[in-house]
């Protein structure tokens, strides 16, 4: 049977990105009444230092977000990383049957070591095998991420083939990346180039969950473009990553095809495109920022609905980790 994994990291502001390219789609695979279990992966937040008071607090917001955006505690299991051991157990399992090769390939970790990868933390290095053991501590098949996600989501089958593989067994299913839909890949506001990120250190870059409506008017009337006339077909958006990406974010949030969306606003000036962009992206978040800010004034509720989750994940991940240490030779007496 189907069972779908995915997270995010509780390392700072919720963005449009990963409403559009993550949290909704959760909500909509649970919806259709799929197995789904969702992660706010602390244990990731901090391959980069994380300020102690601040990642409780973010790891509460990103719980509320979900919440806001339609995940429901009861239909989906809804955990932080570090209440289920078995994930950082079967990491380092993950992490022996990994191979360093494989890890020096990951373009996250290039992108976010940066020049100094000396410097980087060992934990950043490997970050995916930590991933990888996310998704299979659950026997996971269907694992919902935005584009930037995809070659961590092929690492992780190829982990779990070798693993296979190695001891003779058919144990971990192979995971499919599902990255579907119009907003996979948002991009910065500053910067057609990059995509959007809750690490980006322009706060301009992205529109944040909890961004008023001010706040989300300014920066889209901020964010960089050309200076043409939009296109009436996706074709005419070549080349144009800036003004592609805005059309994309207006699109995935009226729930139309790039064509359909252009056979509305295609011919307007970004004058005139971009009110209608704030008024869409605000009518679309408010209701969900506010849902957050009521879900986060009882931050004992939410911490009650992470223990209730961490309980009902330990019954599937306590067996599966149990499995795979029999599997490897260990003494489980
Ligand atoms: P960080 O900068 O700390 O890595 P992030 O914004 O990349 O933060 P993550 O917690 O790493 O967010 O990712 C959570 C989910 O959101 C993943 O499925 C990821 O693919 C998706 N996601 C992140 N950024 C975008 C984006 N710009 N567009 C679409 N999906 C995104
Ligand atoms: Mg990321």
């Amino acid at each position: 049977t189907p069972r779908v994994f995915s997270g995010i990291q509780p390392s700072g502001a919720l963005h449009l990105g990963n409403y559009l390219g993550a949290i909704r789609r959760f909500a909509a695979m649970q919806d259709k009444g799929m197995e789904t279990i969702y992660c706010m992966v602390d244990l990731h937040a901090i391959t980069v230092w994380q300020d102690p008071a601040d990642l409780a607090q973010s790891t509460r917001t990103l719980c509320a977000g979900y919440i806001a955006a339609g995940v429901d505690p009861e239909k989906s299991i809804l955990i932080n990383q570090s209440q289920v051991p078995e994930h950082a157990e079967l990491a380092w399992v993950m992490s022996c049957v990994a191979r360093m090769g494989w890890m020096k390939r990951m373009t996250q970790f290039k992108d976010k070591a940066g020049k100094n990868a000396e410097k980087a933390s060992l934990g950043l290095f490997v970050y995916p095998a930590l991933m990888a053991a996310d998704i299979l501590v659950y026997h996971a098949t269907h694992v919902p991420v935005g584009e930037d996600q995809k070659q961590h989501v092929e690492l992780t089958r190829d982990i779990a083939a070798k693993f296979n593989h190695d001891y003779g067994v058919d144990f971990f299913p192979l995971p499919d990346p599902v990255i579907e839909g119009t907003a996979t890949r948002v991009m910065s506001l500053r910067d057609g180039s990059k995509k959007m990120s809750k690490s980006d250190p322009s706060d301009a870059s992205r529109i944040n969950l909890m961004d008023d409506a001010d706040t989300i008017a300014q920066k889209i009337r901020k964010a960089r473009t050309d200076f043409d006339a939009l296109p009436s077909e996706a074709a005419g958006l070549e080349g144009r990553a800036e003004a592609r990406n805005l059309v994309n974010i207006y699109a995935a949030l009226s729930d139309r095809t790039l064509d359909e969306t252009l056979g509305e606003v295609g011919g307007l000036q970004f004058s005139e495109f971009k009110p209608k962009l704030a008024e869409l992206a605000v009518a679309q978040l408010a209701p969900i920022s506010d849902e957050m800010r009521r879900l986060l004034a009882d931050p004992a509720e939410i911490d009650r609905i992470l223990a209730a989750g961490a309980r009902r994940a330990r019954d599937i991940t306590g067996p599966i980790l149990g499995r795979a240490y029999e599997i490897i030779g260990m003494i489980r007496s």
